[in-house]
């Protein structure tokens, strides 16, 4: 963070580029010349980048990549992760934990009754696409004692909700983890981490699962972490991830307004063929991948995109109409966010 660049990135560095994901030079111009400014180590500085898309495996990615402390700098103000004590406790009394909750169950133990009363929930699950319990985040067949770690926790409220569930061995990383949500998790049992994930040594016992929710997109250097994650799970521990996806309807017609646009936090915008090279070229095995679709982001797009104001159509209207469109995405299997399950092969 020592380390000021000022000199502005030439903007016609297309020439130059390639696919990180399969060495591709095909690449098209999605958004040029988008310009970052932040306060910089020696002054008022500026980022300027383009967002390529590659014809070959349908990555897309900001170029050129910030260096460290443009990075740096992105997170300076990022009041999204504010902390809520009570968050947890709401969440994990909330419906869709209710449902995620009677679906473990049922498959935890398959009699007649409880199949019967994950007949909703699993309804559910498959309407809204997502895999397994995802609503959950966890595979169903992953006992109470299991190894969990959540990177890049955010608020803190999927741990907390897992540890009030009955989750008992719970890990949390973030980048930079000592502040009032840090300690609060801290208090409920969870062990934290913080600093380089690459060299994180975890208390060197290996996990059952880690979990990277809207994590994947901001990753420098997306590799070299399920490289690291790989070597930190069991033979057989899971992978779970979701994030924003590349092709979508709804980035391709408002590529500015879309809900998940957050350029150049998001380094990444991740294909299915992308995905698959990355998580198979770390060693992982595919269990699960498909686009789902996101509401809320379908109302961002729509205010914001369409009609130029945040809430000119309130969010209950959108939140009524939100089964509908998560199950139109699911019928036509499309969406605007990726969930993917892979696991570490048994040895
Ligand atoms: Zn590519």
């Amino acid at each position: 963070m020592s380390q000021a660049i000022h000199p502005v990135p030439e903007p016609s560095h297309k020439a130059t580029a390639r696919c990180e994901s399969c060495g591709g030079t095909a690449l098209r111009v999605v958004l040029r010349d988008e310009i970052w400014t932040y306060s910089g180590a020696r002054g008022p500085a500026e980022y300027r980048y383009d967002f390529l898309g590659c014809a070959g495996c349908g990555l897309g990615f900001v170029y050129p990549k910030p260096d460290a402390e443009t990075i740096a700098s992105l997170y300076e103000d990022y009041s999204f992760y504010a902390f809520d004590p009570e968050a947890p406790r709401r969440e994990a009394a909330s419906l869709k934990y209710r449902l995620a909750r009677a679906r473990h169950a049922a498959l935890a133990r398959p009699t007649a009754a409880a199949r019967f009363g994950a007949f909703v929930p699993a309804l559910f699950e498959w309407a809204s696409g997502r895999i397994f319990t995802f609503t959950l985040g966890l595979p169903p067949n992953l006992s109470k004692a299991a190894r969990i770690m959540d990177v890049g926790f955010g608020r803190g409220a999927w741990l907390l909700t897992m540890k009030e569930l009955g989750y008992t061995d719970l890990a949390g990383y973030d980048i930079d983890a000592n502040n009032a949500r840090a300690n609060a998790l801290r208090e409920a049992g969870v062990a934290i981490y913080c600093g380089p994930f690459v060299d994180g040594d975890f208390d060197g016992r290996p996990f059952d699962l880690i979990r990277l929710e809207h994590v994947f997109e901001h990753l420098a250097d997306p590799a070299a972490v399920l490289g690291r994650i790989y070597t930190l799970l069991k033979p057989g521990g899971w992978l779970v991830m979701n994030y924003p996806a590349h092709h979508n309807p709804l980035f391709a017609q408002f590529p500015r307004a879309w809900g998940h646009a957050d350029f150049p936090r998001h380094l990444y915008l991740h294909s299915r063929r992308s995905t698959r090279r990355y998580l198979e070229q770390a060693g992982f095995a595919i269990a699960g991948l498909r686009l789902y679709g996101d509401p809320l982001a379908l109302a961002q797009t729509v205010n914001i995109g369409l009609l130029g104001a945040k809430n000119r159509i309130p969010r209950p209207v959108f939140a009524a109409l939100a089964p509908l469109y998560a199950l139109f995405c699911r019928v036509a299997g499309a969406g605007d966010l990726i969930t993917v399950a892979a696991h570490k092969p048994a040895a």
